[in-house]
């Protein structure tokens, strides 16, 4: 199975729950968001416990670029649906993110190989030039700082337009969150790792969650865990969509920048260890429901990036306006997803939000983050979206770039699918996703079992690897 470039082996001091707990305060989910979460609660003098299905920085973390900026590229998008005051927010809010990130890189001396690293955005199609001088306007607009017009990047390539952001870093994320780790478990608080939360019950003022370990009672839930398991109260599928990209890391020279290209949504960075150099690169962006070739989207990556070394693809939840989805959803119920493709900044800010609405202080981006706003255009293609992989997917089963490797058959009265490997050794599955029924795609790069509907994943085990799919596929 093909791996991100940060995969790191924290497997010997994993502290699973082997008891039940009465706290104040759980957190469901062990990346960026919850990790900040937590982070943020440590003086809070609250029982506050953090739970996390696989291992801390296993999910959408564990597979992201790491790049750390403002520099989004949607300032346009956020201007034309919400004009000038709330545009100028998301910006400070990002800034805000930067600024509480590295200070606790520095704060606690934690060596996660952050650099400061100049961010470009460009374009390599002359019609989306004049969308990039917009940008920039606008950017002068809302008060951006250390912005200025380019036409070469560092590595020497020209574009016809390009912005760069000196205001930008780079870091490794799962040493950072790793020692955001240790940190919180040295001031007491418990995390506790292959721990899935499956249910939640309200019970009059507090909620009663099932795991897999034990029964946890809480006042507060914070649900950090990307893509909710539950469909009610929030309903999740009607609102948001997913995109799906396709990465690769190689060994190349080291520059200091990394980039972002408007039209075609390719995306890069440099990363250094002590020993070897990377260009880490990502390219193919769709909507989850659309376009799912995934071994047409891993060749073409692989035309565009020869001699890879790592290769993954990665998913993250898109709310329709570039504003993530951070706040509290009802009472003592709290959410922090929905980041657009820019989870180190939003994670980081999720921290810093919903501590302080549990802390009771105020927060300046309470409104703007709101979880409950409305974005019905997005909600309409939400739908459309999972409706139309529902139903593609049930009438055309078979996928000629299946390669013949995969047969559909029946085991126990029940649909299961068959990958052969390469030594012909089988590996059935159910063919759908407990999650909401939707017929799983074969990822053969990455050998997982893929939702094309809400991004569920499974290995070639059948065992789930990534939400929101709370259950197995394995054939009983
Ligand atoms: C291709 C790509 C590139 C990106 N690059 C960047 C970048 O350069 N910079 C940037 O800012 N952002 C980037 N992002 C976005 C960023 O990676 C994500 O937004 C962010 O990592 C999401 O973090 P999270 O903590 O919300 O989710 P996760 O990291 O997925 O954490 C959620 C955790 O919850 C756990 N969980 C799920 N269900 C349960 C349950 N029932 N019980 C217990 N635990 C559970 C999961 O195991 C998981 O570990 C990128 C995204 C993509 C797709």
């Amino acid at each position: 199975m093909n791996n991100s470039i940060w995969n790191l082996d924290t497997t010997n001091n994993i502290k699973e729950l082997k008891k039940d707990l009465d706290i104040d305060i759980l957190i469901i989910g062990g990346g960026i968001s919850g990790i900040s979460i937590c982070y943020n609660l440590i003086n809070c003098h609250k029982k506050v416990v953090l739970v996390e299905a696989n291992k801390v920085g296993s999910g959408i973390t564990s597979k992201t670029l790491g790049k750390i900026t403002a520099l989004q590229g949607h300032y346009q998008d956020i201007y034309n649906k919400y004009g000038y005051y709330i545009t100028k927010k998301y910006y400070t809010s990002q800034l805000e993110a930067i600024n509480l990130l590295t200070k606790t890189i520095i704060d606690n001396k934690i060596d996660c190989n952050l650099e400061k690293t100049a961010a470009y955005l460009y374009s390599s199609a002359e019609a989306t030039t004049k969308k990039l001088q917009e940008e920039f306007q606008l950017m002068q607009k809302i008060g951006f700082t250390n912005i200025t017009k380019e036409n070469t990047l560092p590595n020497k390539e020209k574009y016809p337009y390009i912005i760069s952001d000196t205001n930008s870093y780079t870091f490794h994320p799962l040493k950072y969150i790793n020692s955001l780790k240790k940190i919180i478990s040295k001031n007491k608080i418990d995390i506790y790792e292959n721990t899935r939360i499956i249910s939640i019950i309200k019970k009059d003022n507090y909620y009663i969650c099932k795991s897999n370990n034990g029964i946890i009672k809480t006042n507060k839930i914070i649900l950090a865990c990307h893509y909710p398991f539950f469909l009610f109260p929030y309903m999740m599928p009607l609102k948001v969509t997913l995109e799906k990209s396709y990465i690769a890391a190689k060994k190349e020279k080291y520059y200091n920048f990394s980039a972002l290209n408007k039209n075609d949504k390719e995306s890069f960075r440099f990363y250094k260890n002590l020993t070897t150099t990377y260009k880490i690169f990502q390219y193919g962006t769709h909507n989850i429901s659309f376009n799912n070739n995934y071994k047409k989207h891993f060749e073409t990556l692989k035309n565009k990036i020869n001699n890879w070394n790592y290769l993954w693809s990665n998913m993250d939840i898109m709310t329709g306006d570039y504003i993530p989805l951070i706040g509290k959803i009802k009472e003592n119920f709290y959410l922090a997803t929905g980041y657009n493709t820019w989870g180190m900044t939003n994670g980081t800010l999720a921290g810093k939000v919903i501590s302080d609405l549990i802390l009771k202080n105020e927060n300046t981006y309470e409104k703007l983050l709101d979880p409950n706003r409305k974005i019905y255009s997005h909600w309409l293609l939400a739908i459309g979206s999972s409706m139309y992989s529902f139903t593609k997917e049930k009438l055309l089963p078979q996928k000629k770039w299946y390669n013949k490797k995969i047969v559909f058959d029946k085991i126990n009265n029940q649909d299961v699918a068959i990958y052969y490997d390469n030594y012909g050794i089988k590996h059935p599955v159910l063919r759908k996703c407990p999650h909401l029924k939707c017929q799983l795609l074969f990822n053969e790069e990455e050998k997982t079992w893929d939702c094309p509907c809400h991004g569920s994943r499974f290995d070639l085990e059948g065992n789930v690897i990534a939400g929101p799919s709370n259950y197995d596929i394995k054939v009983k």
